[in-house]
């Protein structure tokens, strides 16, 4: 008897599809067994490696021509980085209607709904603008803004990526369906991991990242991590572990000698948080993966530390709707964030756009402990009497209330 999986490999297409357990019938089952031609629409196996035009009809939707005649339409819904399952089923229903029954979900965090004509796709677009849908964003217009997942999933979040997305997306709406000098990507990352984006390929990153050590109550490590093991979880070795007269491990302390503020210690332990007083954003620009204009390259940070202000973040908001519009207003066209900063050079970027330069904006800050005049990180060799408040002394949060309490210490 032939097993289910010698099927699989061997079934044509069509008779696979016609299974209870192919994915589009029964999505939750066996979907890894199935070969990856199974997830790509009919129409582009049909017309793989001959498309050969492409033509932005409507800030939402895309013509591609292949050579064989055929032709495909992919209206783009802009969407954040969360949304309701209700809200799916509603523009789902609508793909249904109007669409060939397929879609893409993209890298930017966008819904691409396949249609095989204009009119169905204008209509598509029509009806989920009327319905309150951004549909845009394809060609020379801000694509999305991407953020990672942020609080509700992770642990390590140092900001709340959603509020920026938010206030972000209120100011530069209007940029996903104008014509800009090119393709525009902002990406936000809650912390220096940056699941986001943010240090690479983005024409805009944000960072979110604590500007000072991680807090911690050194004596409650002992019932809510094992110290040797999170002595083990920073990276560079800037955590020590604190002995009873036995030599029995009791306890941990951040010593803040090398500390780089990556928040791994945060991670591991809920006894170790960040002082909120103290967190913030970078602002990056210029990361393009593409060999157009410049080329590829990874964005730089030009503003090293915004405060955190939720929910609006209007300092952080300004400075990038600057940035932008000075990008708008003088470069050609075709050319990237990346482009434009390589043509004019980084000093007249920072006149242009009236954004201190870094070391002016470190400035103030190099009197304050751990601030050095000559880069943006801060580097905690002077911290040792600021060190001291942090250790031992503070409940962080409501968490580690709640701990206290269970612990009844
Ligand atoms: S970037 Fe940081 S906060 Fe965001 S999902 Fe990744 S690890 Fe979590
Ligand atoms: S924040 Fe990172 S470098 Fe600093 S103590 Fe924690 S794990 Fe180590």
């Amino acid at each position: 008897m032939t097993s289910l999986l010698d099927w699989i490999a061997t079934a044509p297409l069509e008779e696979l599809r016609k299974h209870p357990l192919h994915p589009q019938n029964k999505p939750e089952k066996l979907w890894r067994f199935y070969p990856a031609k199974a997830w790509i629409p009919p129409i582009c196996q049909r017309n793989y490696g001959k498309w050969k035009k492409r033509r932005v009809i409507d800030p939402g939707i895309v013509e591609v021509t292949s050579e064989t005649g055929e032709k495909l339409y992919l209206v783009k819904v802009i969407l954040p980085v969360r949304v309701s399952t209700k809200t799916l089923y509603e523009i789902l229903d609508l793909a249904d209607k109007y669409g060939i029954g397929w879609i893409q979900a993209s890298k930017m965090g966008n819904l691409i709904i396949l249609c095989d004509s204009e009119e169905n796709a204008r209509a598509l677009a029509k009806e989920l603008r009327d319905k309150g849908y951004l549909v845009g964003g394809w060609g020379n217009r801000l694509w999305n803004i991407k953020i990672c997942s942020t609080y509700i999933t992770c642990t390590t979040a140092v900001i709340d990526a959603v509020t920026v997305e938010k206030a972000l997306g209120d100011v530069l709406y209007e940029y996903t369906q104008k014509e800009l000098p090119a393709k525009l990507t902002i990406k936000v990352s809650a912390c220096p991991n940056a699941c986001g984006g943010g240090f690479d390929a983005s024409d805009i990153g944000i960072v979110g990242y604590p500007a000072s050590i991680p807090m911690m109550e050194g004596w409650r490590i002992k019932v809510l991590c094992p110290p040797r093991s999170l002595l083990e979880a920073c990276p560079v070795g800037d955590i020590k572990m604190i002995k009873d007269e036995k030599g029995r491990p009791v306890g941990a302390e951040i010593r803040g000698q090398v500390c780089m503020a990556c928040g791994r210690c945060h991670d591991f332990c809920d006894a170790i948080a960040y002082d909120p007083n103290e967190i913030g954003v970078m602002v990056l620009v210029g990361g393009k993966c593409s060999n157009t204009g410049a080329g590829p390259g990874m964005a730089k940070v030009v503003i090293p530390f915004i405060p955190a202000e939720p929910p609006r973040w209007p300092t952080l908001v300004a400075a990038i709707k600057r940035i932008v519009d000075v990008w708008v207003a003088n470069a050609k066209k075709g050319e990237r964030l990346r482009d434009f900063i390589e043509r004019i050079g980084w000093n007249k970027f920072f006149e242009l756009t009236g954004l201190p330069r870094p070391e002016e904006y470190i400035k103030p800050l190099d009197k304050a402990p751990g601030w050095t005049s000559y880069g943006w990180q801060p580097l905690y060799l002077r911290r040792t009497d600021e060190n001291k408040r942090y250790i031992g002394t503070r409940i962080s949060n409501d968490m580690m209330a709640i701990s206290a309490a269970l612990f009844e210490f």
